[in-house]
């Protein structure tokens, strides 16, 4: 399969496609062969400079315009959107190396649900009238203004639409900086949603490092910054953007539990597993890494979850047949090994694959490590890599501690056929987005975002509409102004 959409410029600013070339350059290389696919350069500060002036000139007059008209461009996109997911899914494959297999029903497809989900509300939004005797105050649900968007590697697409769709939603312009693993897919979005009708300026797309990032967190016209990565990076912007005094939403990192009890279908609790450490080569923030597993069921999991492992099809991503491709760099890659290094040297015992796999791109095999301990590196750290922790238990206080025992808390899934027990244990867990009898379903619908060192905010659903506008209070007298003097 060929990539045919592939962007004409490094950035996309006031409703076209710039280039500066004074920029430093970008090299996008396609995971499955390592090969140059594409280069982009960084913005220079006259491009970050052009984009935020954009941003900020278009954004009163969408704001002006009803929920009615916004919501309808967002819808329009969403409806290119699906249209073009052949070849949107096809760039999505060159950028992060995931296997076409999952971007054709992933990525192009939820930020299309996040367009239409959000297009469908903009005209829902309103304040209250709050009566009070003769008096009155109603309340004005307003946008915040310039809003950034920060992304990671993983899900280029999706990333680009979770944060704009809400965003513009509300009436505030946009400007995304991709990761600079992944520029492309973004770039898209940017030419969809001017396709669809959204004026100039309100959707800017720039490349760059972290310092092109932290350039726009530290704008004064900036009044909210969305950062979807990882802890270290989110302590960094929240600071940041704290200084001055900017809206924020933090979507990090995880090391989130599963938990298996004895009576748990075992067939779905290991569909669960592959799901939630393997899909997308285990570079997923919610997945459950840690899986803890009933002693009593302990081994005919690992036996079942070796044979189904074992049907993986690992190869060229654009074959649709292909289920598990490459990591999407070689550091990414070179990280995960070097985990796997750790839990070797620190005593769990490998169940399942672990290897790097020879030839030409970032290949490594899924690997399932047994007999982990809490305190072993494999469970205490983020991974971002197709590595999963079993770890056994024996009883559902115990585990729960052990479970909670993390500076994480972004998700955490249960598997029971117990219906009290399940809500039992997800009322216990400290994490914001959790699973019974499945995992890292993430609707649109639905909120999406973590507690603890994982964020601050939700993605998502009505809740995502608090994290993208403000509320302005009215009072009203109808009557005479009493003073003292
Ligand atoms: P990073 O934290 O390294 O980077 C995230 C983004 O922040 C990148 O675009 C990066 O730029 C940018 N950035 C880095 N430093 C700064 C700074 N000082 N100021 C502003 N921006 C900066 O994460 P990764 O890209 O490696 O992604 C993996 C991480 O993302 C994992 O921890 C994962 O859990 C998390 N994640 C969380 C999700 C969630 O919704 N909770 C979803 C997906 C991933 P650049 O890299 O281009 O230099």
């Amino acid at each position: 399969m060929r990539m045919q959409t592939q962007p004409t410029a490094s950035h996309f600013i006031n409703g076209k496609y710039v280039e500066d070339t004074a920029g430093t350059p970008i090299e996008v290389i396609y995971p499955a062969t390592g090969e140059v696919i594409a280069t982009v350069h960084a913005a220079t500060p006259a491009i970050i400079e052009q984009a935020l002036e954009a941003a900020k000139t278009a954004q009163a007059g969408w704001a002006a315009m009803s929920g009615t008209e916004r919501g309808r461009i967002l819808r329009r996109a969403a409806d290119i959107m699906r249209d073009r997911n052949h070849d949107l899914s096809i760039l999505e494959t060159f950028d992060t190396g995931k296997p076409y297999q999952e971007t054709s029903v992933v990525d192009a497809t939820s930020g299309a649900d996040a367009l239409e989900y959000f297009g469908g509300m903009a005209a829902t939004l309103t304040g209250e009238h709050i009566q009070l005797g003769e008096d009155w105050v109603y309340t004005r649900r307003e946008a915040l203004g310039v809003c950034v968007g920060i992304g990671a590697w993983n899900y280029p697409t999706q990333i680009a639409c979770w944060k704009g769709a809400p965003a513009l939603a509300c009436g505030n312009s946009v400007i995304f900086k991709p990761s600079e693993t992944t520029p492309l897919c973004a770039l898209k979005v940017a030419e969809i949603l001017v396709e669809a009708g959204l004026p100039a300026g309100l959707y800017n797309v720039v490349q760059g490092l972290g310092e092109v990032g932290a350039a726009l967190v530290t704008d004064p016209r900036v009044d909210k910054v969305s950062l979807t990565g990882s802890v270290p990076t989110g302590r960094k912007v929240y600071a940041a953007a704290a200084e001055g005094m900017k809206h924020v939403t933090m979507e990090l990192g995880g090391k989130s539990p599963m938990i298996v009890f004895e009576d748990a279908d075992i067939e779905n609790a290991v569909s669960g597993a592959i799901l939630g450490n393997f899909y997308s080569s285990g570079q997923v923030c919610s997945n459950g890494t840690r899986v803890f597993v009933h002693k009593d069921i302990k081994e005919a999991f690992l036996t079942r979850l070796s044979e189904r492992l074992a049907d993986a099809k690992i190869g060229d991503p654009m074959d649709p047949e292909t289920s598990f491709g490459p990591m999407v760099s070689k550091q990414q890659m070179d990280i995960a090994l070097g985990y796997i290094e750790k839990g070797r040297a620190e005593g769990a015992r490998i169940v399942y694959g672990g290897e790097a796999i020879e030839g030409d791109g970032f290949y490594m095999q899924p690997c399932v490590f047994a007999d982990v301990t809490d305190d072993m590196t494999i469970a205490r750290e983020e991974i971002f890599g197709p590595v999963m922790a079993v770890l056994d238990f024996e009883d559902e206080a115990d585990v729960m501690a052990r479970a909670n025992d993390t500076e994480f808390g972004l998700a955490a899934g249960v598997f029971t056929r117990d219906l009290t027990r399940a809500h039992r244990v997800v009322a216990g867990f400290e994490a914001g987005t959790c699973f019974i009898n499945s995992y890292n379903d993430a609707p649109v619908e639905a909120p999406f975002g973590g507690v603890k060192a994982s964020g601050v905010g939700r993605e998502n659903s009505k809740a995502a509409i608090e994290h993208y506008s403000q509320v302005k209070s009215v009072y009203v007298r109808m009557g005479d102004v009493e003073a003292p003097f």
